[in-house]
């Protein structure tokens, strides 16, 4: 960083746990459905009605924190955190403040040394201590009629009232903007490789908040922090964080101060602006909730929920590196998802070939999903057929490149690698005899050139190679052709 500048970076993240019901009443949480239609006088907050809470919740939340290495209290306790917005019908979220429910969290993150432009130079490991993840309650939403200034009407939704979140609070372990991205994505990949949210920024189910500060290097104290929010990818996160570091820098050097405040990032102008100062900052009085009892969790819970635990995405892509000889970034590329794992393993396994396997999934398979908009789940390509496939090349049967016509058509019609190739009429000749025939028919119906090529004329090997290929109408394996025609085309 310029002139002997550091950052110092914190982030939060919330992340919706994957539930089909609130986590304090039997409200569904469906996305996207009618204003309010799914509420309910605990969710709404009306007087005289308790929350009961939902076990789901905990034992995604167990999963949360087991995948990000937190240690889960036995004991946690519910909190009220007071503050009033329309969003909120009770005025207090139900949250958990001085017992969470698991801190302690030792991460090893993979980051990316990247160069000016951002591009991946080489990886290397890095540690972030997560203080603690906590679960709590969402608020709804409020929406706006019309433009800031000409408000008519604002609504209020509570649909998301009540849905559960896992607020996940890491130590100013971040020096970049960068390190934070890589994080972020790390932990939405977890969350999402053992099931515990969704984790679609787009859809709000995974938010996060950045602390920004910025000192001198070796300097041992922290800077005043400034809290970005309204991030809503992890790349407009990690942008904001990028200029507040610089104008904080910028700040500092013409001999200004940071005032501790909440920005909010602006992405279309690519700046943050002030939201709230200290001054304004809540005082939230938090209390213990007295309409819940302690939350305890016990050994032979945790235990039950570590049993389910699949095999974590840096295990699996240490063990697709060491089993399958593949390289960092593509055993990463495969453990992005777990279902792209798991075909691929499938896919493997089905080719006889993990090498090619890999090969073909990453160029070609993941290029028609793409474009076709569909995820692993939907490909029309199974991993067993992708596999049939990649076997008909290894045998010789089919050309690589036709290899790749063929899996654009399984891809358009769903139907098998063999079955393609029938109907196209594309199996390769690989049978001596048959091609033998084809060479002597060539041969024989082209005397003029066979005595100009015995003349010495060699570039004409290249003018019976085409007969005999036109023959088999382009089925003969062009390998066996070659050496047929050479043999045959040679003796004198
Ligand atoms: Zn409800």
């Amino acid at each position: 960083m310029k002139n002997g500048w550091e950052a110092v970076i914190g982030l939060e993240i919330h992340a919706q746990l994957s539930t089909e019901t609130k986590i304090f009443c039997s409200c569904a949480t469906r996305f996207g459905d009618e204003p309010n239609a799914n509420t309910c006088p605990v969710c709404l907050g009306l007087p005289g009605a308790l929350p009961v809470l939902n076990r789901r919740v905990v034992e995604l939340a167990a999963r949360a924190a087991l995948a990000l290495t937190l240690q889960i209290n036995e004991r946690s306790i519910f909190a009220r955190k007071n503050y009033f917005y329309p969003d909120l019908p009770k005025g207090y979220q139900i949250s958990q403040f001085d017992r969470p429910f698991s801190e302690h969290g030792q991460l090893d993150v993979i980051t990316a040394v990247r160069d000016e432009a951002g591009r991946v130079r080489e990886w290397r490991p890095m540690q972030v201590r997560i203080t603690r993840m906590h679960v709590e309650e969402d608020a709804g939403k409020n929406l706006h009629e019309g433009l800031p200034d000409t408000d008519k009407y604002s609504y209020v939704d509570l649909n998301r009232a009540g849905t559960p979140l896992a607020e996940i609070v890491t130590e100013p372990d971040f020096r970049s903007s960068w390190e934070a991205y890589d994080y972020v994505n790390h932990v939405r990949q977890v969350l999402r490789w053992v099931g515990a949210s969704d984790a679609d920024m787009e859809k709000g189910n995974l938010r996060c908040e950045a602390n920004v500060s910025v000192r001198k290097v070796g300097d041992e104290n922290f800077g005043t922090k400034v809290e970005l929010k309204n991030l809503n990818s992890v790349r407009f996160m990690q942008r904001a964080i990028e200029y507040e570091i610089e104008r904080q820098i910028e700040t500092l050097e013409a001999g200004g101060r940071i005032t501790q405040e909440t920005r909010l990032w602006n992405e279309r102008e690519g700046k943050t602006r002030v939201m709230r100062s200290k001054e304004e900052a809540h005082d939230y009085r938090y209390f213990p909730e007295p309409d819940l009892p302690p939350l305890v969790v016990s050994d032979e819970f945790i235990d039950g929920v570590r049993r389910e635990m699949p095999e974590l995405p840096a295990a699996r892509r240490e063990r697709f590196m060491q089993a399958y000889d593949l390289s960092f970034n593509d055993a990463a590329q495969l453990t992005s998802e777990r279902e792209l794992a798991d075909y691929y393993e499938q896919a493997a396994e089905a080719a006889g070939n993990p090498r090619a396997a890999s090969n073909w999934i990453r160029s070609e398979l993941l290029r028609e999903l793409e474009a076709t908009k569909l995820n692993i789940n939907e490909s029309p390509v199974s991993a067993q057929e992708l596999g049939r496939l990649i076997h008909l090349i290894d045998e010789e049967k089919i050309s690589g490149k036709q290899g790749k016509e063929v899996l654009v058509e399984m891809f358009a019609t769903g139907k098998g690698a063999e079955e393609v190739v029938r109907e196209r009429g594309l199996e390769q000749v690989s049978d001596a005899g048959e091609i033998e025939g084809l060479v002597a028919d060539v041969i024989a119906s082209n005397p003029q050139q066979l005595a100009q090529y015995r003349a010495g004329k060699e570039t004409l090997f290249g003018f019976f190679v085409g007969q005999v290929m036109k023959r088999s109408k382009g089925t003969a394996n062009p390998q066996l052709v070659n050496e047929v025609l050479r043999k045959r085309l040679d003796e004198k």
